[in-house]
């Protein structure tokens, strides 16, 4: 089993805030180095400042679950690779969304490590296209008509249980300040059962608000 062990773990979607109309205006941090860090057991931190980007060991595999920006492909191979894996050991590149901040590095990280792409079958053509069909955020004005599948998602994510949350965006879950913690000597900085629940909470805000503003 891929995450195999006693913590429980996901990762996920990040909510995108504010709408990102043009590359220049995306937050410099995204495309930021940060040294990469071990969270917990076989599980590093391999993303920059701003976007993370996970690496995980498990049962002689190696997942990277995201690419991050088109830019950062080199930047995301040297952190794995300083934690001594060659890019070409890693299997599977696992995509959390197929956003521009996530999946926009995928192709060059495959194309270096021969990996292969596993996604939702849902973000098939979003890969395929390079671009996001019917986001708000990407200057669609208004949500395609699956709300119902959208609420059903929040329900089933936040009624699971994570002793450690991966998320795509590591402001969302404190997760470089956590690192920090840890190695200030708080041996449990990533464990943090509220969290998942509290992000969850936050997502479904953000698209209630979203959605009544299309609805308008
Ligand atoms: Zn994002």
């Amino acid at each position: 089993m891929l995450f195999a062990g006693a913590i429980s773990l996901t990762f996920l979607v990040g909510i995108r805030l504010a709408s990102l109309a043009a590359a220049e205006e995306f937050p410099a941090e995204w495309t930021e180095p940060t040294r990469p860090f071990r969270i917990v057991g076989d599980i590093y931190y391999v993303g920059t400042k701003g976007l993370a980007a996970y690496l995980i060991r498990s049962g002689g595999e190696a997942v990277l679950i995201d690419g991050t920006m088109p830019e950062n492909a080199a930047l995301v191979e040297a952190n794995v690779e300083a934690l001594g894996i060659p890019l070409g050991d890693v299997d599977i590149l696992l995509l959390s969304h197929a956003h521009i901040d996530h999946a926009g590095a995928l192709a060059e990280l495959k194309r270096r490590s021969g990996a292969a792409v596993y996604a939702s079958e849902g973000d098939r053509w979003a890969l395929e296209n390079g671009k996001h069909d019917g986001d708000s955020a990407y200057s669609f004005p208004t949500f395609p008509p699956v709300t119902v599948d959208y609420r059903r998602s929040f329900g089933t994510v936040g009624a699971m249980e994570a002793d450690v949350v991966l998320p795509s965006h590591p402001g969302l879950g404190g997760v470089l300040q956590r690192a920090a913690r840890r190695d200030a000597g708080d041996p449990r900085a990533f464990v943090d059962r509220a969290l998942l629940k509290r992000i969850v909470d936050d997502a479904r805000a953000a698209f209630e608000k979203e959605l009544s503003k299309a609805k308008r």
